[in-house]
Protein backbone atom coordinates (compact mmCIF):
# COMPACT_ATOMS: atom_id res chain seq x y z
CA UNK A 1 0.00 0.00 0.00
CA UNK A 2 1.83 3.19 -1.28
CA UNK A 3 1.24 5.87 1.57
CA UNK A 4 0.98 8.37 -0.76
CA UNK A 5 -1.68 7.41 -3.34
CA UNK A 6 -2.96 4.28 -1.40
CA UNK A 7 -2.75 2.25 -4.64
CA UNK A 8 -1.87 -1.24 -3.65
CA UNK A 9 2.02 -2.22 -4.71
CA UNK A 10 4.23 -5.54 -4.40
CA UNK A 11 5.29 -6.44 -1.21
CA UNK A 12 8.92 -5.17 -0.89
CA UNK A 13 8.81 -2.69 -3.97
CA UNK A 14 10.83 -0.09 -3.52
CA UNK A 15 8.87 2.88 -5.94
CA UNK A 16 5.06 2.82 -6.39
CA UNK A 17 3.42 1.51 -9.47
CA UNK A 18 1.17 4.30 -9.56
CA UNK A 19 2.94 7.64 -8.40
CA UNK A 20 6.96 6.58 -8.87
CA UNK A 21 6.98 7.76 -5.58
CA UNK A 22 9.69 5.76 -3.24
CA UNK A 23 8.02 3.63 -0.65
CA UNK A 24 10.59 1.69 0.51
CA UNK A 25 11.01 4.10 3.85
CA UNK A 26 7.19 3.89 5.60
CA UNK A 27 5.94 7.30 5.83
CA UNK A 28 6.08 6.91 9.98
CA UNK A 29 9.84 6.34 9.52
CA UNK A 30 10.07 9.73 8.14
CA UNK A 31 7.70 11.53 10.48
CA UNK A 32 10.21 9.13 13.59
CA UNK A 33 13.24 10.32 11.53
CA UNK A 34 12.22 14.40 11.72
CA UNK A 35 11.54 13.76 15.43
CA UNK A 36 14.76 12.44 15.95
CA UNK A 37 16.56 15.61 14.18
CA UNK A 38 14.62 17.75 16.25
CA UNK A 39 15.38 16.01 19.51
CA UNK A 40 19.13 15.94 18.00
CA UNK A 41 19.00 19.97 17.84
CA UNK A 42 17.77 19.80 21.27
CA UNK A 43 20.55 17.96 22.82
CA UNK A 44 23.03 19.97 20.90
CA UNK A 45 21.32 23.32 22.84
CA UNK A 46 21.53 21.89 25.73
CA UNK A 47 25.01 20.46 25.40
CA UNK A 48 26.34 23.91 24.61
CA UNK A 49 24.94 25.03 27.60
CA UNK A 50 26.19 22.36 29.59
CA UNK A 51 29.95 23.36 28.38
CA UNK A 52 28.96 27.04 29.40
CA UNK A 53 28.04 26.09 32.85
CA UNK A 54 31.28 23.49 32.68
CA UNK A 55 33.58 26.71 31.77
CA UNK A 56 32.31 28.91 34.36
CA UNK A 57 32.72 26.77 36.98
CA UNK A 58 36.25 25.73 36.12
CA UNK A 59 37.02 29.90 35.37
CA UNK A 60 35.74 30.16 38.92
CA UNK A 61 37.84 27.48 40.14
CA UNK A 62 40.70 29.53 38.77
CA UNK A 63 40.40 32.90 40.30
CA UNK A 64 39.74 30.98 43.42
ZN1 LIG B 1 1.76 5.81 -4.96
Amino acid sequence: MCPYCRSGNQEGALVCASCARDIAVPATLIAERDDLLRKRDELRDELRRARDEVEAIMKRRKSR
